[in-house]
């Protein structure tokens, strides 16, 4: 037995990393427990987000954006480029260099901050002790006060399509792909296949996207999810729905994909294939079986509304837990956990949490949709406003989709913010700070937006509630 911490965190991705900085910051002696090795071999740090996933995809996304815009968007402007190549290993090198460059930076504020890193695959013991089990085969056991559990999800992988990472891709492959594949198949039009579809379709793959579910993306709101399907097939990503793979023969570098459509038994055949069929917590062997913690069937660990588990002491954040599957859930889940041990009275608004899909045009939202709301008895106004109309839209050629409002009739407050459409990600939390502090649809309006924005549309979507929009035609006149 050697330390005793008052907090030692297993996990440094988001949640953990987070909630072990903010540990440390309110001075509370904090270790954080990370094994996963990056492609240096070294321990690093940031979790999925950093290494595979928000940052990594964000980098490719942005790279074939910019190739996509010099092929198809500069012509209108007047600029040609005539001989525009994409050279995939630099593109993935640079993304890499992002990854080394964020991850370390967390290494650097642990040091900064005073948080001792463990590096090795951590347990929970019973009576608030980790086993830590240390790269090269050492094994410590540390006792803290506090544990906080962050141990973060992974891909699942589905038996009719085996990822072997070489044909049959996870998102993890799909962001080391050297060169850009002929056929591209994604199996499921979630996020994270309809952005890792778009990082290659904009390169220049076919893609088709082989989707189970008759409705497309399902939590968003109907309108939106609708335009978006329109905007996406209309750039050229094959978006099958009601479409359920059922086998896959891999033969060399290609793969044969079996899929049931309307009841029919179809085959297709892709150069590369991409499973992303949604994530599971990573909770097998990070709890000891007198740890006391209890998680689902699932593998999700059971929490209170402050992420407290069934051990006093004892919390679980992020990914392993219950709720959205996003970064930022699990760091604001890790600042209220490190506060409330250290004696805050910290809460999370988890009505407030903002969805982002960032393809091009971005579909982000916050708050309720129209339909959820009116099938909770909710009576709602709501305003949209097109891009189609918006100087700032216009200016840059980026015109598609919309934002919409949604407003409670009696009250008039702010219930919903969904955006289809550019920087939909950075227009929608504007309407995440309105709603944090309760405002009505009228004070967005009455608000100054700097002119020309893209901002001005949520300005107008909000006038729109009420019939005030000056820039659009108003459904209802008031
Ligand atoms: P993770 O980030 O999964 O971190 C958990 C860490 O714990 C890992 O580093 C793991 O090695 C470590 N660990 C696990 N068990 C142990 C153990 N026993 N001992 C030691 N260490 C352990 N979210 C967004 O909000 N925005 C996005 O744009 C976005 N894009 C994404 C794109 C892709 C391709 C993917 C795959 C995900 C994306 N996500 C995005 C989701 C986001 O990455 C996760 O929600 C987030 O990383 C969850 O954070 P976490 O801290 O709970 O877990
Ligand atoms: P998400 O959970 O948002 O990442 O999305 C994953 C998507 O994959 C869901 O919409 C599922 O319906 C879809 N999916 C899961 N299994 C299959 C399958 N066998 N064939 C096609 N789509 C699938």
């Amino acid at each position: 037995m050697s330390d005793k911490f008052d907090v030692v965190v297993i996990g440094a991705g988001p949640g953990g990393y987070v909630a072990a900085i903010r540990a440390a910051q309110l001075g509370l002696k904090t270790a954080c427990v990370e094994r996963y090795k990056g492609k240096e071999g070294k321990v690093a740090l940031g979790g999925t987000c950093l290494n595979v996933g928000c940052i990594p995809s964000k980098a490719l996304l942005d790279s074939s954006y910019k190739y996509h815009e010099a092929h198809e968007g500069f012509k209108v402007h007047g600029i040609d480029a005539p001989n525009v190549t994409i050279d995939v290993p630099t593109m993935i090198g640079r993304k890499d260099q992002i990854v080394k460059n964020l991850t370390g930076g967390v290494a650097t504020l642990f040091k900064a901050n005073g948080v001792t890193l463990l590096e090795g695959n951590g347990k929970l013991l019973s009576g608030k002790k980790v086993e830590v089990t240390g790269l090269d085969g050492n094994v410590q056991v540390v006792e803290a006060e506090n544990v906080i559990l962050a141990s973060g999800s992974r891909p699942i992988d589905i038996p009719p399509a085996p990822v072997d990472q070489k044909v049959i891709v996870d998102s993890t492959g799909a962001l080391e792909f050297q060169s850009v594949p002929k056929r591209l198949g994604v199996i499921g039009a979630g996020v994270i296949g309809l952005e890792l579809g778009s990082v290659w379709a904009r390169l220049g793959a076919e893609v088709t996207v082989l989707e189970a579910l008759d409705k497309f993306l399902v939590a968003a709101d109907e309108q939106v999810s609708k335009e978006a399907y329109k905007i996406l097939s209309k750039q050229g990503l094959n978006i099958r729905m009601g479409a359920r793979v059922t086998g896959s023969q891999v033969n060399g570098e290609e793969v044969t994909v079996n899929y049931t459509e309307a009841g029919e038994e179809k085959q297709i055949t892709f150069d590369r294939l991409i499973v992303a069929v949604g994530r599971r917590p990573v909770t097998t062997d990070l709890l000891a079986s007198d740890s006391g913690v209890e998680s689902d069937e699932r593998g999700y660990i059971y929490v209170d509304d402050h992420c407290a588990t069934s051990v006093p002491g004892v919390f679980a954040i992020g990914d392993c837990v219950r709720g959205l599957m996003l970064a930022h859930k699990a760091s604001e889940e890790g600042v209220m956990v490190a506060e409330r041990i250290a004696g805050h009275k910290a809460q999370m608004n988890y009505d407030l949490v903002p969805s982002v899909i960032y393809t091009h045009p971005e579909i982000a939202w916050v708050g309720k949709t129209e339909q959820a709301l009116k099938a909770e008895g909710v009576e709602v106004n709501v305003g949209t406003f097109p891009f189609a109309v918006s100087g700032r839209a216009l200016a840059a050629n980026d015109t598609a989709g919309f934002v919409k409002v949604v407003a409670d009739a009696k009250t008039d407050r702010v219930l919903g913010v969904h955006v289809v459409g550019p920087s939909a990600a950075e227009l929608v939390q504007q309407g995440a700070i309105a709603m944090e502090f309760g405002t009505s649809a009228e004070d967005l309006g009455m608000m100054v937006f700097s002119h020309p924005t893209l901002s001005e549309a949520l300005h107008e979507a909000a006038l729109a509630v009420n019939g005030h929009a000056i820039h659009a035609v108003n459904r209802k006149k008031r």
